[in-house]
């Protein structure tokens, strides 16, 4: 039986994880794909869901995340890139331009091998979708975190630059651009009282956002409700890109 599939990355926890649950819940396959294979296994209780320990810096994941949701399901509709990590030093501080590397590896390089092997699939079941996690510090300056900016800038323009590619053979790609999210990511910024009030005053919706919103827009980004959509950088981030950062 044909069931159709998606990959999504960074599966295991935060974004990834609500959106398996979706996608899972929604009636399609799941190829869940993450290093981290303790929390992974928790995922493979909800049915539908197969999953993949593995590194998207590297193409024998990407590759091998492709297949399995073919070898499994029969055809893939979709692949979510949603792997993401950030944490460089300062520029100046001793590595740091070590972790610029690695943060690329994952965020910019990762993206492109994603596509990359879910394109031909893809173009095999007659089109299909691709969303990248990119991130509203890809669209402006944010303070302490430049490694991260500039990956996720590369990312938003990677998207733009393969819609172009691939509008023809019927692959739409795109981006969302999440805010603040209440994800292990950001438990953090979130523990620090004083840095966590001062962020949320500048979040026009007042408050941070849920996995689940932000599973929901890439489900749509994902799915054939957003048929005509193709190299767009959708923000999901309760209005903090739509605001100077000036406070009433
Ligand atoms: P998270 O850290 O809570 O979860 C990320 C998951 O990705 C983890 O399970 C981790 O093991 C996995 N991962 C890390 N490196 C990987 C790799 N090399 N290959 C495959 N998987 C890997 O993160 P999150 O907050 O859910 O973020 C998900 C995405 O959303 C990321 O791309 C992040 O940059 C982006 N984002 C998050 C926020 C936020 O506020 N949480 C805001 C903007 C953008």
């Amino acid at each position: 039986m044909t069931t159709p599939a998606v990959v999504v990355t960074g599966a295991a926890a935060g974004i990834g994880r609500a959106t398996v649950e979706l996608f899972a819940e929604r009636g399609y396959g799941v190829v869940a794909v993450d290093p981290d294979a303790a929390r992974l296994t928790e995922l493979e209780t909800i049915t539908n869901v197969v999953t993949l320990v593995g590194d998207v810096s590297t193409e024998e994941t990407n590759v091998a995340a492709v297949r399995l949701a073919l070898d499994t399901f029969g055809q893939l509709a979709a692949s979510v890139l949603n792997a993401g990590i950030g944490g460089a030093p300062p520029i100046e501080a001793p590595g740091a331009i070590e972790q610029l590397d690695r943060i690329h590896a994952v965020n910019v390089r990762g993206a492109a091998l994603g596509i990359r092997a879910a394109a031909p699939a893809l173009r095999a079941a007659g089109g299909g979708a691709i969303v990248v996690t990119a991130s509203g510090a890809g669209l402006r300056g944010d303070p302490y975190t430049w490694a991260y900016n500039t990956t996720k800038a590369a990312a938003i323009n990677l998207v733009r630059s393969a819609a172009l590619d691939y509008g023809y053979q019927g692959i739409r790609i795109n981006a969302i651009a999440p805010g603040m999210t209440i994800t292990p990511r950001t438990a953090a910024v979130r523990a620090d009282p004083a840095l966590h009030a001062s962020i949320t005053r500048r979040i026009p919706l007042g408050r941070w956002g849920d996995p689940r919103e932000q599973a929901k827009v890439i489900y749509f980004l994902a799915s054939p409700e957003s048929s005509y959509i193709t190299g767009a950088v959708i923000p999901s981030d309760g209005g903090l890109t739509a605001s100077n950062g000036f406070l009433l």
